[in-house]
C-alpha cells in the first residue's frame, strides 16, 4: 500500500472537527473533485477517491476512534475498499448522504415517460397572387406518426407493454453498496427495458415495438392574404407524433413566394413599370394599367415625362392583419419608336420644323446649365 496523507489533512479539518464540520468539508471537496467536473483528469479521480476514503472512516465513530489511535494501520482488516469502483453519479453521492443534489439537476429518467415529437420543418413554393389573395394548399410530408395498429404502445394489440420486473417500472436499478459510509445506492439505468420501464414482449408487427411509423400524410395550410416570402406558418401539432402518449411536435411551413413578370412587391405596397409611346406622353392619353385585380384605365397628363411614376392608392396588398392596403405604384418609360415608316419620318421633320426651338426648351436649358460649368 503506497503511502497515505492523514485523513483529517485530506479534508482539511482539524483533530477535534465536529461531525458538522466534517461533512461540510467532504461536501465542499466532494464537489470539487467529482470526476463528473473533471473528466479525464486522473489527479482529481485520486484525490476525490482519497476524500470519499476519508470521509468514510472519519464519519463513522468507531472507525474514527480506531484511526485516531492506530492511524492508517489501524484500518486494516476493517473492509475498506468499496470505492475502488466510481459507478456512483454525482447527484447520487449528495442525495445519499445530504437529502438532495447540490445543483437541482436529474439526469435519471431522461429516457422514460411521455416525449414530445420533433418539430418539422417545410418550404413551400407559392405563386405572387396566392400570396397577395390568400389561398389553400397541400402538400406531402414523410413524418413519425402514432402507431395505427396498436395506438402508440407498441404491444400487439390484445396485449400491452409490462412492467418492467427488474426495476419495476422506473427505469433505474438501485445498486446498494456497502460502504464506510454506510449503505452507497448507486442508480443506474435498467439494462433490461433500457430506462423505459416497461418491456414489450410481445411487439407490434407495424411499428415493432416502436409505437411510430413513417407515414406519408397530405397536409393542408391555409395561407393568408398578404403573406410575403420568407414567413412562416406554424401549424401545432403537425410535427412528428409524441412518444409514449407524449405531444406532437410543430410544423413550421415556410412560404417561397415566386417572382411575378411584371409586379414588384416592396412591403404591402407593389411595383411595376409599363412602357408608353411617345404620343401618349406628349399629348396625354388614356391608357390601361395593370394592376393586381386587372387591368385599369388611367389618365396620364400630357407632357408626361418617362420615368414618371404614378401612385394609385389602395391597389396595393392587404395587410396580413388588417384590412387596409398598400398601394401600386406605376413607372412610365417611354418609348422611342423604332422602324418608322417614311410617311412618320416626314411627319416628325415637320414637327420639329413646327416646333422650332420652343419645342426644345428644355434642352437649351439643359446647355445652358453645362456653359455655367465650364466658364
Ligand atoms: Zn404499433
Ligand atoms: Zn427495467
Amino acid at each position: 500500500m503506497s503511502e497515505k496523507r492523514d485523513y483529517y489533512e485530506v479534508l482539511g479539518v482539524d483533530r477535534n472537527a465536529s461531525d458538522a464540520d466534517l461533512k461540510k468539508a467532504y461536501r465542499r471537496l466532494a464537489k470539487k473533485y467529482h470526476p463528473d467536473i473533471n473528466p479525464g483528469d486522473k489527479e482529481a479521480e485520486a484525490k476525490f477517491k482519497e476524500i470519499n476514503e476519508a470521509y468514510g472512516v472519519l464519519s463513522d465513530p468507531q472507525k474514527r476512534q480506531q484511526y485516531d489511535r492506530f492511524g492508517h494501520d489501524g484500518m486494516n482488516g476493517m473492509g475498506f475498499g468499496g470505492f475502488g469502483d466510481f459507478g456512483f453519479g454525482f447527484d447520487d453521492i449528495f442525495e445519499s448522504f445530504f437529502g438532495g443534489s447540490p445543483f437541482g439537476r436529474s439526469t435519471r429518467r431522461q429516457n422514460r415517460g411521455p416525449r414530445r415529437g420533433a418539430d418539422l420543418r417545410y418550404t413551400l413554393e407559392i405563386d405572387f397572387n396566392d400570396a397577395v389573395f390568400g389561398t389553400t394548399r397541400e402538400f406531402k410530408i414523410t413524418r413519425m406518426q402514432t402507431c395505427g395498429s396498436c395506438g402508440g404502445s407498441g404491444a400487439k394489440s390484445g396485449s400491452s407493454p409490462q412492467t418492467c420486473k427488474r426495476c419495476n417500472g422506473t427505469g433505474q436499478i438501485r445498486h446498494v453498496q456497502a460502504t464506510p459510509f454506510g449503505q452507497m445506492v448507486n442508480m443506474r439505468t435498467c439494462d433490461m427495458c433500457k430506462g423505459e420501464g416497461t418491456i414489450i414482449s410481445n411487439p407490434c408487427e407495424q411499428c415493432h415495438g416502436n409505437g411510430r411509423v413513417q407515414k406519408t400524410s397530405t397536409i393542408k395550410v391555409d395561407i393568408p392574404a398578404g403573406i410575403d416570402n420568407g414567413q412562416t406558418i406554424s401549424l401545432r401539432g403537425e410535427g412528428e407524433s409524441g412518444i409514449k402518449g407524449g405531444p406532437s411536435g410543430d410544423l413550421y411551413v415556410n412560404i417561397r413566394v415566386k417572382q411575378h413578370p411584371i409586379f414588384r412587391r416592396e412591403g404591402y405596397d407593389v411595383i411595376c413599370e409599363m412602357p408608353i409611346t411617345f404620343t401618349q406622353a406628349a399629348l396625354g392619353a388614356e391608357i390601361e394599367i395593370p394592376t393586381l385585380e386587372g387591368k385599369m384605365k388611367y389618365e396620364i397628363p400630357e407632357g408626361t415625362q418617362t420615368g414618371t411614376i404614378f401612385r394609385i392608392r389602395n391597389k396595393g396588398i392587404k395587410h396580413l392583419r388588417s384590412n387596409s392596403k398598400g398601394d401600386l405604384f406605376v413607372k412610365v418609360n417611354v418609348e422611342i419608336p423604332t422602324k418608322l415608316t417614311g410617311k412618320q419620318k416626314e411627319i416628325l421633320r415637320q414637327f420639329a420644323e413646327a416646333s422650332g426651338d420652343d419645342v426644345f426648351v428644355q434642352r437649351k436649358n439643359f446647355f445652358e446649365q453645362v456653359k455655367d460649368l465650364f466658364q
